[in-house]
Formats: structure tokens, sequence, C-alpha cells
């Protein structure tokens, strides 16, 4: 059965990771057909929007999005792929390949996964007025003021949800099982949020993985405040297995995250849902990097071998995860961010010939 992947570039240099990526994977000779949503400034010259119906339609019916990250131009698209697919799990691993430039001293064998929340918390985006929330009568719990008296100022929401965050808890709980069977050893899943200083929604968020965590007997569970949590993630990393928090925090740690395997170049992402799943980096665009064809293609080529795993394709993503290990394990084909002068073509290469 043909698999059809939406391809969507992105912007700055993402494009010069993603097409390279897009040639290495095409060259397995697997049963996919490619296509090009039409989205960004080239889709409102000839569509007249950033993201036209036939974009939403390409994506609709493919069975999975690539996706280069945006600074812009395809914002609409990533929104829709995220709120309107309503992919509510980011699966952002960090695995240690030996010879990543990690800064840690005994990097070998960190290998566990960050699950965000993808789509409520603060990017829920209800941001205004102070004034606006006065008519409420709300009283600031640890300084007993009136959000009236507290004088002008803005206000962004955060919001938990039972449903939002069971199915992102449950999500890991099965992450977790998946993980201890391929890797023969039991499985734990990490639960971390501010659940102290907010025990009304970081607290609740808690409650919820606490009863979930009842349901599955063969994986354990632990929580941490997430202050605590950023601690033990820089100085026990390999305590770790499945970690799952709200979207803000795992936003920011999964970054740090990355930066403990070698950095963001490595920084894999897939952002699943009941009924669909895409796959982006977890690195933005690089603008700083545009044009000099040496973005670290790892993180996108990493993100399309969870993509290929989700499509069935688990014998091919683990030829290219093989290859990839080799390359850092060699040494001579890696990008500057990783100490070497490498191009992200010549690396791809690379892979290509391990392959
Ligand atoms: P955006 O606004 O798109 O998020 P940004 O510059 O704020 O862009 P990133 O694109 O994530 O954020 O980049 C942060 C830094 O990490 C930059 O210096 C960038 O060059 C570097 N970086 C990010 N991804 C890679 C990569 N794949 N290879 C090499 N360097 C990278």
């Amino acid at each position: 059965m043909t698999r059809t992947i939406a391809v969507i570039e992105g912007d700055d240099a993402s494009p010069e990771a993603m097409r390279p990526c897009v040639e290495l994977i095409d060259g397995l000779g697997l049963d996919i057909s490619w296509t090009y949503p039409p989205v960004g400034p080239t889709a409102r010259e000839q569509h007249g929007s950033l993201f036209p119906d036939r974009a939403r339609e390409m994506i609709d019916s493919a069975d999975t999005t690539y996706f280069g990250s945006t600074s812009g131009g395809a914002t609409q698209a990533l929104f829709y792929l995220r709120w309107g697919k309503q992919t509510y799990a980011n699966v952002r691993p960090a695995r240690y390949f030996p010879g990543a430039r990690s800064p840690l001293a005994e990097p070998e064998g960190i290998d566990f996964v960050i699950v965000r929340e993808n789509l409520e918390d603060m990017y829920l985006g209800i941001e205004g007025d102070l004034a606006d929330l006065a008519p409420l009568g709300l009283v600031s719990r640890t300084s007993r003021r009136a959000v009236a008296d507290l004088g002008e100022g803005r206000y962004a929401m955060k919001a938990i949800t039972r449903e939002g965050s069971e199915r992102v808890v449950r999500f890991s709980f099965e992450l977790a099982r998946k993980r201890a069977a391929s890797l023969g050893r039991p499985g734990k899943v990490t639960c971390t949020s501010k659940y102290n200083m907010l025990p009304e929604s970081d607290g609740y968020f808690r409650d919820i993985a606490r009863e979930i965590a009842n349901e599955y007997d063969d994986v354990a569970f632990e929580t941490f405040i997430v202050d605590d949590f950023a601690c033990r993630l820089v100085t026990q990393p390999h305590h770790f297995d499945v970690v799952v928090m709200p979207n803000l925090y795992g936003d920011i740690l999964s970054d740090a995250a990355a930066g403990l395997i070698g950095g963001l170049g490595l920084a894999a992402s897939g952002c699943y849902g009941d009924d669909y799943a895409y796959f982006e980096s977890a690195h933005g665009t690089a603008p700083d990097i545009a044009g000099q064809n040496s973005i670290n293609p790892t993180a996108t080529l990493l993100s399309g071998c969870m993509m290929l795993d989700h499509l069935g394709f688990a014998a091919e993503s683990a030829r290219i995860e093989r290859a990839i290990a080799e390359i850092y394990a060699e040494g001579k084909t890696l990008t500057p961010d990783q100490g070497g002068s490498a191009s992200t073509s010549a690396f791809c290469d690379a892979v290509r010939g391990r392959l």
C-alpha cells in the first residue's frame, strides 16, 4: 500500500536539511509518494493565501506530514497540524550517539524521551489586559491582592484540562511499555510540573498522572517538581525513561535535554494525535546559518526515522539510525555544530553510503 507523505520544507536553513533527508528516505525504495502542499508566500501569490484549502486537503489526504521548521510562512499550516489535527503528544527523544558533542563527562547511555503536552497550558494563546479580568473578582493566592488592585499589566492564561492531561499521560505510559519491551528492561514514567506553587493547574496534571499510573502496574511511576527535575535532568540524565510534562515546561526542558546529547542539531521530534501525526525537528529554522549548507540534518533525519516507524517501516528506520550512530562513532563527517567541517549534504551522503 502506497504511503503518502506531505512535505513542507520550511524556512531559512530548514529546506537545506529537509531536501537531502527526503532524498535519502526516498532512495530507500519504499512505496512512498511525496506531495508538497502549497504554503507560505509562494502559496499566497498562487492561491491567495499562506495556507490555502488545497494545502489543507493535501495534508488531510496524506498519511503524515514531514515538516521543516518555519519562521512564519507556514505557521498556519503548523497550527492546523497541531490544533486542527489534535496532535496532543509531542515526543522528543534524547538519545546520546557516542561521538556527538555533549558537554557531559559521561553522556554514554543517555536514552530518555520527553513527552510534552502539545496543545494546552500557556499555548492556548489567551493573553490580554489585566483590567479585563478585574470584574471577575479574582484574588491572588500568594499576595492576597485582588487582580483589580494590581495596576496596569497583562496576563496569560494557563489551562490544564482533564481530557488533555489524561490522553498525554496515557500516551506516555503506552510509550514506556513499548520501550520496555524493545529495550528489555522495566519501563518508568516520570511526571513533572510545578505542582507545589500551582496546585490547581499543575497539581491537577500531577494528580491525573497518578490516577492513570494505577492502571499500569508494570510501569514504575515517580514525580518531581519541575525545578528539581531540571537539576536532575542535568546531573542524572541516565535516570530517566519517559518524562511527561505540560506544554511550556516541555518546550523549554526538551531543548535543555538536547543540549545534553550534543545540541539542537540532534533534537528529533514527532507530534502524535489519535488520528494523525507529523514530524518536525525540535529546533527552529537556524536563520543564522541559512544558505551555508552547514545545518546539522541529524534532527531532521531522526524525525524522519520516527515517521518511518509510524508508517510501519521500522526496519528501515532502524537502518538509518544505525548508520547515523556509525557516522558519529567514526567522527569523520560531522557538521560544524559537532566540531566537524562536513556540509549538510556530505553528512547525508555519508549516511547513505552506510546504508
Ligand atoms: P526560530 O525563530 O526559527 O526558532 P532561532 O534562531 O530562535 O530560530 P533555532 O533555529 O532553534 O532558534 O536556533 C538556535 C541556535 O541553534 C542557532 O544558533 C542555530 O544556528 C542553532 N541550530 C539550530 N538547529 C541547528 C542544526 N540543526 N544544526 C546546527 N545548528 C543549529
